[in-house]
């Protein structure tokens, strides 16, 4: 068992970052005028409450988050879209030229494009033939110099869990940060691991509201951890990283989960049908099963299926490239009319 020292771990210039103080961060107790941040107060050309800056920390949104998830807000961070938790995680903890990773492909792809935007070296320990996490070659890629481990569960674009039994080993087991990427929990059998923040310190999970909750345009990812890592999250990022517009609609859709349930249901049953159906035309070789809102299938030829899809208007994610995925595509799971028009459309490919 290794030793978790977060001290150890963050970048002295993060820890000695003396971070930008907003107008409004400024001030405690009651006011009604406000005359300290530049603003306009005559308003706005919109209706809406846009001419004031945004609340830095999107207190309501993170209570009402906290309601859904079962989190504390203290340990809830909001990014524009998991791509700024991402980002983040490489500017505090990863020293540029110095510091590596660990992902393991074939994953989401904004793992090795945030570590080569940040000049950090990815570690890839691909999956092993089964999709599952190669705890050992994972261990053994690991020196000094590892700060993070990406895992992503459900695994995109495989669509399949990684073991729980495989994450709680790495977790306990190497004492960088755990990221345990949880984009498509709501489609899963797995229990979340955001359950497990008290256990572990080095834990982050990523959830977002652009897949399941239907809000891809507002750009609101989620990161939850200790209160240590949050801190230094809010500490290095950009003041007002969630915009008004997102913060206002991002609280108007979570008083609708019951809406957003009922899509999951219809979801997972056409996942279903359509791997069923998909599975009787003979030029898909395997279909691949899934906890996501997507699943992989093996084709005999993906350049062409996809070639032919794309003919017909029809936009699939050709994953041929990506190792262990050779003529593999990806098909995320539509309404019953667009998924009833992929298979009518398949029926004439030959
Ligand atoms: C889609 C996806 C996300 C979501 O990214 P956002 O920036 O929040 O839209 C995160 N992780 C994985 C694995 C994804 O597939």
């Amino acid at each position: 068992m290794t030793e978790f020292n977060i001290d150890k771990l963050v970048r002295e210039n993060i820890k000695n970052l003396e971070p930008y103080s907003s107008a409004r961060s400024e001030f405690t107790g009651e006011a009604s005028v406000f005359l300290d941040a530049n603003e306009n107060a005559f308003g706005s050309p919109l209706d809406e409450n846009f001419h004031r800056y945004p609340d830095p920390l999107q207190w309501q949104l993170k209570v009402d988050l906290s309601k859904i998830k079962g989190v504390p807000p203290q340990n809830i961070f909001i990014g524009n879209g998991s791509d700024e938790v991402i980002d983040l995680a490489y500017r505090i903890f990863c020293e540029p030229g110095m510091d590596n990773v660990i992902i393991c492909p074939p994953t989401y792809g904004m793992y090795k494009v945030g570590a080569d935007i940040n000049n950090i070296e990815a570690r890839e320990v691909n999956l092993t033939g089964d999709f599952q996490l190669d705890v050992e070659g994972v261990l053994s890629a690991v020196d000094e110099k590892t700060k993070l481990l990406f895992i992503c569960s459900p695994n995109n674009p495989t669509g399949n869990n990684m073991d729980r039994m495989d994450v709680e080993f790495l977790l306990n087991n190497f004492s960088g940060i755990v990221i345990i990427d949880e984009a498509y929990i709501n489609y899963s059998r797995q229990k979340p691991f955001i359950q497990e923040l008290t256990e572990y310190e080095n834990l982050i999970v990523m959830h977002t509201l652009s897949k399941a909750w239907g809000l891809a345009a507002l750009r609101l990812g989620l990161g939850f951890a200790s209160e240590k890592i949050i801190d230094l999250f809010n500490k290095v990022k950009p003041p007002y990283n969630i915009n008004q517009a997102s913060q206002q609609l991002g609280i108007k859709a979570l008083a609708n989960i019951a809406e957003v349930n009922e899509h999951i249901k219809i979801i997972v049953e056409q996942r279903s049908l359509l791997q069923q159906q998909l599975s009787e035309f003979d030029f898909i070789k395997k279909v691949y099963p899934s906890d996501s809102n997507f699943f992989l299938v093996k084709t005999d030829n993906a350049n062409k299926l996809y070639q032919y899809l794309l003919a017909h208007q029809i936009i699939v994610r050709n994953r041929t490239k990506e190792p262990l995925c050779e003529n593999c595509i990806r098909i995320t799971i539509g309404t019953p009319a667009e998924n009833e028009t992929l298979i009518k459309t398949l029926k004439n490919y030959a």
